[in-house]
């Protein structure tokens, strides 16, 4: 072991023979153990491995009432081989504790982070589906935990991870519609943070956009819903030509993706100039009517690339060209899939092995 290990309590009888990996879905599914670790009195206790179960929280848990919770999503990927690739873990660290500042909650030091996630992996390895677009999807998360009804931050918290076999998120490229009327993320608000309250916020938006037959939506800024922000739970790109454009995240209303983080560093590595800048509606949709915009795609774990068919603004439908045809997008997803399963060789230090 390369790390710390914390006290196991291991299932009696394994649910994976009950799991068909014919069959997988996202996030429906989940492994035999998972991690918990209580914070109490200023400090987090020791963290244990326990079989995958419900839990008891007391009704007046501030989590219930105010929302004071979030989390995280990565994956690991077995090859053939059985070796395990996880990819940039401490980014998904770094970015909790960053959630964790803003949502006034605890710090999670990286020995319960990253130890804690390797040795669940470790233990539930046989739950790792082998396959293309497979994966056994990784969902730390931390909700508070205080039985009061006054709003403050809470004194108590619940860090847990739990794992899940999933196959791909999306296949194929979505219809989305451009949202001028809700939106995700406001300045000053929480939409940088992995809040599970951003994504309570996004349920009707995304459900009234499937009703006019859309997958998802383009969320634009609150303000003038004049620029582009995000695509669903995804960032959004933009090649035109040389060029990689996708909305900076000066303003904070903007998740900072670590898929964002390493295709704007590839795409600078390939010689595309990559600019972080904010995009107008009108230069989004005037760019695919006069075909200077090339690709456009979301981008995030779940999926690594979602290409968009289509995009729904006002009464106008404007279709995108065949994205299987697509230069950038194609390269950069075939990459970033070949490296998260070890297929070529790891020249970032992007990632660990198991
Ligand atoms: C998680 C998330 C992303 C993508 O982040 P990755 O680290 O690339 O998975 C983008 N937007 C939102 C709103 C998210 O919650």
């Amino acid at each position: 072991m390369k790390y710390s290990t914390f006290p196991v309590q291991k299932i009696t009888k394994s649910k994976l023979s009950s799991v068909n990996f014919d069959d997988l879905k996202f996030g429906r599914d989940f492994s035999d153990h998972m991690l918990l670790v209580e914070y109490k009195n200023g400090a987090w206790e020791t963290p244990q491995i326990l079989p995958y179960q419900p839990l008891e929280f007391s009704p007046a848990a501030s989590v219930f009432h105010y929302g004071q919770a979030i989390f995280e999503g990565l994956k690991a990927h077995k090859n053939e081989a059985g070796e395990i690739f996880v990819f940039r873990a401490d980014e998904n660290l770094k970015r909790l504790n960053s959630s964790a500042t803003r949502m006034c909650m605890p710090h999670i030091p990286k020995g319960i982070f990253l130890d804690g996630l390797k040795q669940l992996i470790e233990l539930d390895r046989e739950w790792i589906p082998v396959g293309p677009g497979m994966s056994l999807y990784l969902r730390p998360f931390m909700v508070a935990d205080d039985p009061f009804l006054g709003v403050k931050p809470s004194g108590s918290y619940k860090f847990m991870i739990i794992t899940s076999p999933s196959a791909s998120y999306y296949t194929g490229a979505v219809k989305v519609k451009i949202e001028t009327h809700y939106s995700r993320a406001a300045v000053g608000g929480i939409g940088a943070a992995k809040a599970a309250g951003n994504y309570a916020a996004s349920l009707l938006p995304a459900k009234k956009a499937q009703e006019e037959g859309f997958d998802q939506l383009i969320w634009t800024d609150a303000q003038s819903h004049e620029f582009i922000e995000e695509s669903g739970t995804m960032n959004l790109m933009i090649v035109k030509g040389n060029t990689l454009l996708t909305p900076p995240l000066e303003g904070k209303t903007i998740l900072p993706g670590i898929t964002r983080k390493s295709i704007l560093q590839l795409a600078e590595e390939w010689g595309y100039e990559v600019i972080e800048r904010r995009i107008s509606v009108n230069e989004l949709t005037e760019g695919i009517e006069d075909h200077s915009i090339d690709e456009v795609f979301g981008v995030g774990t779940a999926a690594t690339i979602a290409p968009i068919a289509a995009i729904g603004f006002e009464e106008k439908l404007l279709k995108l060209t065949d994205f299987t045809q697509w230069k950038f997008s194609t390269k950069v997803k075939q990459y970033l899939e070949d490296l998260k399963t070890g297929k070529i060789a790891d020249t970032h230090n992007w990632i660990e092995v198991l």
